[in-house]
């Protein structure tokens, strides 16, 4: 029998950093998983190196869902973004390693592919609406069929989503933030004067390029319930795809009150671990699109239950595929949403050119779609000579607060 000979954890920073999880196997058969979770990166590389590793030597690799469970119940410390990062780099890797040997993509092995390929949506941003517009005529020349739209607003400095380029003139968001430093750095906000704002870009905007495109938006987690009722009705002539993280969700019932107030499509849970942190928002379709990642949800096999527990509601994917998700992650989320019935929609942007020097990708962007490809495994392979050459240095999220100086969600 094959068994797991050796974990390692490569950590690498071709301009932003990146945890990867290869595992080999006595076969020489090897697989990539991705634990990269942003601005805490050395906490899971820790995880994985000091407490995963050295248990799972010895193991069947095909074990795929028992393995899952031996590390998600075995650590009895159940949950959490570092556990389920952690998990989530091993899945990935186990799924990797039994589709090189079986000579077939992952998808292959979910079910097949259920749709041609995956529609895609970009980030559009900009200071003002002029700038806004070119953003997005940027994304429609380069095929994407769907437009997340942020925005600046008056009278605050950086903001969420919106370029740095972009604030003083043209320029492309292009970038989850991973501000180099040893500390965060501080942006400023207002929700009133954003809220007041939000709506009159969208009007613009559904004026410029008319009824069919298809448009999202991300609150980012900085409205109180109500607030996000409000804004959803604001919003609801402009006819968004969806709004996203318009409350943090901690407190799912409290999504209730966002429904009562308007009908707007929602999407959240990027940055929930586990199925648990879904059920009310599940069972009573307060959500209708889940926006976990495959990177921060325990991998394939538990973002596959939540999809699975999730079409019995009517509730598509919508998974989290910003460059902070490594092209290993990316793969991932690709294959799952080629094979599942109730795929939504991908968010994609692409990652840098150094970053895909160190990781080899075989998916491919094609009219405004993706689509994992046809090599066996996850489809993508690690330079260790382009990893090797970027060690880690120390990046974070910026923090938000208000005017006031209060602490308030970024
Ligand atoms: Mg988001």
């Amino acid at each position: 029998m094959s068994t797991i000979e050796s974990v390692e954890v490569l950590l690498t920073n071709p301009g932003r950093n990146f945890v990867t999880v290869r595992i080999t196997t006595s076969d020489g058969a090897t697989g990539l998983g991705d634990a990269t979770l942003n601005g805490r990166e050395l906490a899971v590389a820790s995880y994985l190196r000091d407490h995963v590793a050295p248990i799972l030597i010895g193991h069947d690799p095909a074990a795929i869902e028992g393995t899952w469970q031996y590390l998600y119940r075995g650590a009895y410390w159940r949950r959490g973004p570092v556990t389920m990062a952690s998990i989530a780099a091993v899945d990935m890797a186990l799924w990797d390693i039994k589709g090189k040997v079986a000579g077939l993509p992952v998808y292959q092995l979910l079910g097949g592919a259920v749709r041609r390929g995956l529609l895609t949506y970009g980030h559009a941003s900009g200071a003002e609406i002029p700038q806004i517009f070119d953003s997005i005529r940027e994304h429609l020349d380069e095929g994407y069929r769907a437009v997340r739209v942020q925005t600046a607003v008056p009278g605050l400095g950086q903001v969420y989503g919106v370029s740095a380029a972009g604030a003083s003139g043209s320029g492309r968001y292009d970038y989850e933030p991973a501000r180099p430093g040893t500390r965060p750095t501080e942006e400023q906000w207002d929700t009133r004067a954003y809220m007041r704002h939000l709506p009159t870009v969208f009007e613009a905007v559904r004026g410029e390029f008319g009824p069919e495109l298809p448009l999202l938006h991300d609150g980012h987690h900085r409205m109180t319930p109500n607030q996000a009722g409000q804004l959803g009705r604001a919003l609801e002539p402009y006819d968004l795809f969806w709004l996203e993280d318009c409350t943090p969700a901690e407190n799912q019932q409290s999504l209730r009150r966002v429904r009562d107030l308007t009908s707007q499509p929602l999407a959240i849970g990027e940055i929930f671990n586990s199925i648990w942190d879904y059920q009310t928002l599940i069972t009573e379709q307060l959500i209708d699109y889940v926006r976990s990642a495959v990177t921060h949800t325990g991998g394939i096999t538990h973002l596959k239950k939540i999809m699975d527990f999730a079409s019995l509601y009517q509730i598509k994917s919508g998974f989290h595929g910003p460059t902070d998700i490594s092209p290993v992650g990316q793969a991932a989320a690709l294959h799952l949403g080629l094979a599942i019935h109730n795929f939504g929609i991908q968010e994609y942007m692409r990652h840098s050119d150094p970053t895909l020097e160190v990781f080899h990708t075989s998916y491919t962007f094609a009219d405004g779609l993706l689509h994992p490809g046809d090599v066996p495994g996850l489809g993508v392979e690690y330079d260790d000579q382009a990893g090797d050459a970027h060690g880690y240095s120390p990046a974070y999220l910026p923090v938000n607060r208000l005017t006031d100086g209060t602490m308030h969600d970024w």
